[in-house]
């Protein structure tokens, strides 16, 4: 293997396109699109040939290796045609381990994956350990791996990487849940979405350790279907599991072979169910790579959340304004309604991605004062919602979202940006998105 060729130029891509010519591949570098001066500079940094604004098949068609960016589909047509020819696609994440010795611990599923990851890195480096956070966040896993030295990782890592992944082994594997998400890239079949959140527990032995909600009806019915020989410990909400993590009189209790503890619910920093389902995810994990008892007690009070995920803005007027723009898909805003104790005013809208709202009805019934959609085409939420809330808007801006949101708002209620849908149709990203917001917030 000579040749290999990046598709692909932001994080992942350009970190890739570093560790391939860090290891003395003949690397280029392509994008359809625009690559942005921040990137384009590391690229000339390594010398590194690169395109932009296109892909020119012969620069491309005679490579050994290709990896491209979970961005980028597996229909368009440079991809189709380097199929066509048996040339072999993997992700970065899949590129970048195979020149990674340290111990991985990988996170995935529709929801948490975010918030699990950055719980255990926190953890992790609270307890003094050598490790590095990367995958769906961050720095790129490959670009770290070219450039730093760690012992342990912890992995983001969404259902696009992992379609990417063959040889890629984790050393603990988390799946937090499986709900439907994305299935305009899996053909709209959700067998097909299941299946590669599954891949996180390819090659795995009995040495290895997968940690998943027993509570997720569609992971419990696909794992009865599979073989793996990782050591199994599932955590619930529900019911006592005899090694994992399940609630008990108000206390999260881990159990592993050669330990139990307890850690109350109250001494939590997060708050809400859903983060009750990360924090167990987590702890297990601690226990496993033996953390104190009393590090892990400490981090979990202490870990700030992160942004963007039932961010608390501001309290106007008495007026909670909470942004949770990730909550791109209907579980995460379900989690988000849920964990609503005041009447609600709720912004939601966006690029749908296939969505089944059906979920949402008896919250909205229960908890929704208003909804104000925030979306360049709201038809679906109008259709959906219409009988269901009493006072329905439109808004095409951030700005016109948060103003319209506190006109319908009264003392005492909450402001929530809890969208179920991507943000690409007026927004750069969730980011963007949940900024534009927190800024609109302050200008009130
Ligand atoms: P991901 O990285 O998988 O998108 P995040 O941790 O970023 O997950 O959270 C995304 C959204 O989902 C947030 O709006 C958050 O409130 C909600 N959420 C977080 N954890 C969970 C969970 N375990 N189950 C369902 N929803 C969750």
């Amino acid at each position: 293997m000579n040749r290999v060729v990046i598709l692909g130029g932001a994080e992942s891509g350009v970190g890739a396109a570093v560790l391939a010519k860090v290891k003395g591949y003949d690397t280029f570098l392509s994008d359809n699109g625009c690559i942005t001066p921040q990137y384009q500079a590391r690229l000339e940094e390594y010398g590194i040939p690169y395109e932009m604004g296109g892909h020119s098949p012969e620069k491309i068609l005679n490579a050994d290796l290709v990896i491209k960016s979970p961005g980028i589909p597996d229909n368009v047509p440079m991809v189709c045609q380097l199929r066509e020819q048996g040339i072999p696609i993997i992700s970065e994440i899949e590129f970048a381990g195979r020149y990674d010795n340290a111990r991985k611990i990988c996170i995935t599923g529709s929801n948490g994956k975010t918030t699990t990851t950055s719980i255990i890195y926190y953890l992790l480096k609270n307890a003094g350990l050598n490790v590095g956070l990367a995958g769906n966040i961050g720095e790129s896993y490959a670009f770290q791996v070219a450039t730093k030295n760690y012992d342990i990782y912890v992995l983001e890592l969404s259902s696009f990487q992992l379609d990417g992944m063959y040889d890629f082994k984790a050393d603990i594997a988390i799946l937090m849940n499986i709900t439907p998400d994305h299935l305009d890239r899996y053909d709209f079949k959700m067998q097909n979405y299941i299946n590669s959140k599954f891949r996180i527990t390819r090659n795995m032995s009995e040495n290895d350790c997968f940690i998943f909600c027993e509570d997720d009806d569609i992971t419990i019915g696909h794992l009865s279907e599979i073989v793996l020989r990782a050591k199994k410990f599932p955590f619930s909400q529900t019911h006592v599991v005899e090694q994992g993590a399940f609630l008990q009189d108000n206390q999260i209790c881990v159990r592993t072979e050669d330990d139990e503890y307890g850690l109350p619910v109250e001494d939590l920093s997060l708050s809400g169910k859903h983060n009750l389902y990360n924090t167990m995810a987590a702890a297990i994990t601690a226990k496993i790579m033996n953390i104190s008892n009393e590090t892990i007690r400490e981090s979990l009070k202490t870990f700030q959340g992160v942004e963007h995920r039932l961010e608390k803005v501001l309290s106007i007027r008495d007026i909670q304004f909470i942004n949770d723009s990730k909550a791109t898909n209907v579980n995460s805003a379900w989690y988000a309604l849920e964990s609503m104790t005041r009447p609600t005013v709720w912004i939601a809208g966006g690029k749908d991605k296939g969505n089944d709202y059906e979920p949402l009805t008896d919250l909205v019934k229960e908890k929704v004062r208003a909804l104000v959609c925030l979306g360049k085409d709201n038809t679906k939420l109008h259709d959906f919602f219409g009988d269901k809330i009493a006072t329905i808007v439109d808004a095409s801006s951030a700005e016109e979202a948060v103003q319209k949101a506190y006109e319908l708002a009264e003392p005492g209620d909450v402001v929530l940006l809890s969208p179920c849908c991507a943000s690409f149709d007026l927004f750069k990203s969730y980011e963007d998105r949940g900024r534009q917001f927190k800024d609109a917030v302050r200008k009130l």
